[in-house]
């Protein structure tokens, strides 16, 4: 269970390149050319800070659902479900809140996370649903009484998601599902799906798709598993045969579903982001160097330059988080810092992990070696593994070995290197687009001429 969630933390990026990115243009006002980093935390008897410590003294452990009844699962929302809360609030909140241990049980199973409802259903059903939608899904997603995975990626419509071949056929106050999804994180594990489908073959690609909420267990949706080479069985493929959903679990108008899913993620919230190399969670290059400073002197030259390397790159990575947070504090879109982060991040995740690995020479291609050696000495006493055996990690054993086989996933997930790197090129170097061969062709034009 805690993998996949782990897993579900991907971002989309590729398919949002407006979203992430800014033209390093002249056309800036005079607030955005403020200072790269202006930070102005309140002090520790701000109000709101004091409010929220009340809070946490009356509930130490809080339920899930009584944190989403005090509006901080996502206070940066209107009433009722959030607090209206500013940049700046937000941050109040999570530093306050850091560490809180929330107790998320359903049918006597620990709960870990709703990462894609909370993340990316519930702003999109904010954005496009009616009020009755509203009222159906929004509480249960905040209180984890839903659990929501993703159906976007298909064998054929990855990076060139707007392809996507899932039919969804209108019929009276129905409508009629086939095809298939794959890489679909936690499906095993959801009540609820997000699904773009095409409604109409017949518009240019990215207009015939809606958007639809699925109840995982509709007849005629199967799926089977697929176990990555972590050995967990995180994702799956689901197959919908003929599958009939009504169509108030329609979110949005019909051909609007492309919209929807790019503005979802302008819906991200103020983090203070963590330094974890896998997609933010996890061990950082920092825990690594602790474990390395125990180690004793580093002789090997070339690996003093690698640790080197490793603490520069972790260092970059850590500023431009700040000037990231610094723009939001200061109501500026983050522009470049935003579209390179991940980029980097990605790359540096697999650097922290592998070298986690090197470290420990041959010994480190046994199963469940980390950094101070094999498995049953990493598993008692490696502080790394005893620090993340818990929320995200918690049957992660060891954490160094697992992420070491996950790091691959980190430069194809929420949008591969080379997506990264033309978001890059055409957003914020202002390079030519790519050329696109499908323009002004319907999709069912698209599927004849590569036929
Ligand atoms: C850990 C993880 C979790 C995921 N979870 C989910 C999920 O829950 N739900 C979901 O729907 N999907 C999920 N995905 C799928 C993910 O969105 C896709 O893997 C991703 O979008 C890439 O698509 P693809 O795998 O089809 O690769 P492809 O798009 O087929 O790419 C194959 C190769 O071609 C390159 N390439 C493709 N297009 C271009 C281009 N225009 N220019 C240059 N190079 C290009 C790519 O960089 C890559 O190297 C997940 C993936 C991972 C790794």
């Amino acid at each position: 269970m805690a993998h996949y969630v782990q897993l579900a933390i991907w971002r989309r990026a590729a398919c949002f390149p407006e979203s992430l990115v800014r033209r390093n243009d002249e056309s800036r006002t005079e607030r955005e050319r403020a200072p790269l980093m202006d930070f102005d935390f309140p002090a520790d008897d701000d109000p709101r800070r004091l409010a929220v410590r009340a809070w946490r003294d009356a509930n130490p452990e809080p339920t899930q659902a009584e944190l989403h009844a005090a509006g901080y699962v996502v206070p940066h929302w209107p009433e009722p479900w959030g607090l209206g809360a500013d940049p700046i609030h937000q941050i109040i909140i999570q530093q306050e809140l850091a560490g809180l241990k929330v107790t998320c049980t359903k049918g006597g199973r620990e709960m870990a996370s709703n990462a894609i409802g909370v993340g990316w259903a519930a702003p999109t059903i904010l954005l496009g649903g009616t009020e009755e939608q509203k009222a159906r899904y929004l509480d249960r997603i905040f209180t984890h009484e839903d659990i929501w995975c993703q159906l976007f990626s298909e064998p054929d419509a990855g990076s060139d998601l707007a392809n996507l071949a899932t039919r969804a056929a209108r019929d009276g106050e129905e409508y009629v599902i086939n095809g298939a999804k794959i890489w679909s994180s936690g499906a095993h594990v959801s009540d609820m799906g997000i699904l773009i489908a095409r409604t109409d073959p017949d518009a240019p690609k990215h207009r015939g798709i809606s958007y639809f909420a699925v109840p995982m267990d509709t007849p005629g949706l199967t799926m089977s598993p697929i176990v990555d080479m972590t050995t967990v069985h995180s994702f799956n493929q689901v197959f919908f045969a003929d599958m009939r959903l009504p169509a108030e679990n329609r979110i949005g108008e019909e051909g609007d579903g492309w919209r929807l899913a790019k503005v979802t993620l302008a819906n991200e919230r103020v983090s203070l982001s963590s330094a974890g190399s896998l997609w933010g969670a996890g061990p950082s290059a920092y825990d690594l160097l602790e474990q390395i400073k125990g180690m004793g002197p580093v002789v090997d030259a070339t690996m003093r330059q690698k640790v080197a390397r490793m603490f520069a790159n972790a260092e970059v990575l850590r500023l431009n988080r700040l000037r990231t947070l610094s723009a939001k504090l200061n109501g500026r879109t983050p522009g470049t810092e935003a579209s390179i982060q991940k980029l980097m991040a990605d790359e540096h995740g697999q650097e922290v992990m592998e070298f986690a690995k090197e470290l420990v020479g041959a010994e480190g291609m046994l199963t469940g070696s980390g950094p101070s050696g094999e498995l049953s000495q990493s598993s008692r006493s490696d502080a790394t593994e005893i620090k993340f055996r818990k929320g995200h990690f918690a049957d992660v054993d060891p954490v160094w070995h697992y992420g070491f086989l996950f790091s691959p996933a980190l430069t194809l997930g929420g949008g591969t290197w080379a997506i990264q790197r033309n978001i890059v090129a055409e957003m914020a170097l202002g390079l030519p687009r790519e050329p696109d061969v499908q323009q002004g062709m319907t999709w069912a034009e698209t599927q004849k001429a590569r036929a």
